[in-house]
């Protein structure tokens, strides 16, 4: 399986971090070895010292397809989750003051905490759209909701297939809204969507 990510979906983190809104959805892949199973800690990087969670709703894709057409966006994926887009923030940093891309800062192992993926129907809201949220040590940290994204669940379907090949079991980090912080040694995260708790993880 890939992970594919998408990156400023949401403005008003676009805006906390002082980047512009990119006109096309911005993407970056890590490999599957970026994998964190829900339950598990991550052992906080050496390569680091400012490491951030990002919270994010997952789409799992159910079925093979590229070049997709907005009409049949949505038969490629029906579970959701929510996950962290774990990232070295000074890595980062200095990846893009140099021109150089993210994958060190952003797709190293255990990188990309996943949730228990749930049927989408069950998890949307009464407007459609779903309502997410981080806690850190249980105090809520982070709360969007996927009506505020830039680009919609579909239309990534439709952009993401233009170059990569959707392949069933893959996983769509779809961005995060404002909110991103800092985690220590000894942090507890729980990841939600609407009341449910979908995704645990230590710092360790
Ligand atoms: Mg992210």
């Amino acid at each position: 399986m890939k992970i594919i990510c998408v990156g400023r979906n949401y403005a008003a983190h676009a805006a906390e971090l002082n980047n512009p809104v990119p006109q096309t959805p911005l993407l970056f892949l890590k490999p599957d070895t970026a994998q964190l199973l829900d339950g598990y800690p991550l052992f906080y990087p050496a390569f680091t010292k400012d490491l951030h969670y990002e919270v994010e709703v997952l789409l799992k894709i159910c079925k093979n397809g590229k070049h997709i057409t907005p009409e049949f966006a949505s038969d490629y994926y029906n579970q959701v989750s929510v996950g962290i887009d774990f990232t070295a923030r000074d890595v980062q940093r200095e990846c893009k003051e140099k021109g150089h891309p993210w994958e060190i800062a952003k797709a190293w192992n255990h990188s990309a905490a996943i949730g228990r993926f749930v049927p989408i129907e069950d998890v949307k809201n009464d407007t459609g759209a779903i309502d997410f949220s981080l806690t850190k040590n249980g105090e809520t940290v982070q709360q969007g909701i996927t009506s505020d994204m830039i680009t919609s669940f579909d239309d990534l379907i439709v952009y993401i297939s233009k170059y990569f090949m959707l392949l069933r079991g893959d996983v769509i980090f779809t961005g995060t809204p404002k909110g991103v912080g800092p985690v220590q040694i000894g942090d507890r995260l729980e990841g939600f969507i609407g009341k449910q708790s979908l995704l645990n993880c230590s710092i360790k």
